[in-house]
């Protein structure tokens, strides 16, 4: 057992007994609040992870908390071969914020990316009428949608699928943001399109204006389903409430996660019209812990802190002023300072681990991703002394390394 204050200590451990399958930075958290987390030597740090934008709402926010405590008092898990009092509430309040008409909640993201494949597949078969078991998905390159072996099948990150195969067939990918490109690889045989509205994994990256619109545009034309991945800018994160708002678009599949959870739980979810959903019938699809009574009475505190606490416009203004202040310390140092709302992205030209140390080191957590790229994306309330505390330490860290 440990029984030191010291993180080494947690950290030998860990590397001991746990898979090897990411690299964490160096710190052992132990509480959290708002935007501030503590480690257990009782240093602080502003969290500019947000756990991917799981933590939109910030830590332990007292009203989630709340609903969760009070859930876990009463029922937590009934499966869905009984009805709960916790599910109805929820999918109103689901498809009422989504503009959805129907939702199948499952738990992590990529649970919900399967759901919105498999629905995707079978409106192509049943409703299309593609010929059986040739069913296309154009997905996009450099594309993030989760971990299971389909969904890394086409991944085009080579350390995400290496040896890890066979992987499932009839994926085709284009470049991000291109349209044309798009339009050539949409034929006969394709069902949907799979796209997140601004890569987050991928390095933040944000397609041209008017290309969500010509996505729509074209599945409509086209007669395929566009399913829009926003596990990761859902939610306020891009200053809308979802990415694909920025251009007015709505997707035929809605794909949420992360933030639905309040940083509390995992709960996930797949939207679509009544035509599209209603493929599904009893025991076709389903999942064990899926619209489970405290990941609903979670969900539902959740989505009520996103809109009552306007996350959406707060991430837009905070975003703007956080993306300046950035730009002003980064200087000549950073080659692009990129986003949308607090989905920030620093390209630097050189590998951007060093500068995620050298900030840790200041107090501020904040992480590479594609290697030369810091995202910075804090919880969605952060305030504007923060916001001047991040800019400076970001200049400071710069300047060290
Ligand atoms: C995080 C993420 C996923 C996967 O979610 P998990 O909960 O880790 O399974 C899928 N798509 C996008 C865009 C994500 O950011």
């Amino acid at each position: 057992m440990i029984t030191t204050q010291r993180a080494s200590a947690y950290i030998e451990t860990e590397e001991r007994l746990g898979a090897h399958n990411y690299r964490p930075l160096d710190v052992v958290i132990s509480h959290g609040e708002g935007v501030w987390l503590y480690d257990v030597e009782g240093r602080r740090y502003l969290d500019c992870i947000s756990a991917y934008s799981a933590v939109n709402q910030g830590h332990r926010h007292p009203r989630i908390v709340a609903a969760l405590l009070e859930q876990a008092q009463r029922v937590t898990l009934t499966s869905r071969a009984m009805r709960n009092d916790r599910f109805a509430p929820f999918l109103e309040k689901l498809t009422s914020v989504c503009r959805q008409e129907m939702a199948l909640p499952v738990n992590t993201g990529v649970e919900a990316v399967e759901t919105a494949i498999k629905l995707a597949r079978r409106w192509g078969y049943r409703v299309k009428g593609i010929p059986a078991g040739q069913a296309r998905i154009v997905v996009a390159r450099n594309n993030f949608h989760g971990r299971t072996t389909t969904v890394i099948g086409f991944s085009s990150e080579p350390k995400y699928r290496a040896d890890f195969g066979p992987f499932t067939p009839n994926f085709d990918h284009v470049a991000y943001g291109e349209i044309e490109a798009l339009r050539a690889a949409v034929g006969p045989q394709t069902c949907a399109v799979m796209l997140e509205p601004v890569q987050g994994e991928g390095g933040v990256v944000v397609p041209p204006e008017g290309y969500l619109r010509a996505v729509r545009q074209l599945c409509s034309e086209r007669n395929v389903l566009f399913l829009a991945d926003e596990i990761q800018t859902g939610f306020g994160r891009t200053g809308d409430l979802f990415a694909c708002d920025h251009e007015g678009v709505t997707p035929d599949i809605l794909i949420v996660g992360k933030a639905l959870g309040g940083g509390l739980y995992p709960v996930s979810a797949a939207l679509a019209s009544r035509e599209i959903m209603s493929l599904f019938g009893p025991g076709d699809h389903g999942s064990t812990f899926g619209g489970n009574p405290l990941a609903c009475a979670v969900g539902e505190a959740a989505l009520d802190v996103v809109v009552e606490e306007r996350l959406a416009e707060r991430a837009r203004g905070a975003g703007e002023r956080l993306s300046e202040g950035l730009r002003r310390a980064g200087g000549s140092r950073v080659r692009e300072v990129r986003g949308r709302g607090l989905l920030i992205g620093v390209e630097l030209g050189t590998p951007a681990r060093p500068l995620a140390d050298a900030l840790l080191a200041r107090g501020v957590l904040a992480k590479d991703t594609h290697g030369t790229v810091l995202r910075i994306a804090p919880p969605l309330v952060i305030e504007d002394t923060e916001i001047e505390f991040l800019s400076t330490v970001f200049g400071e860290a710069l300047a060290a390394l």
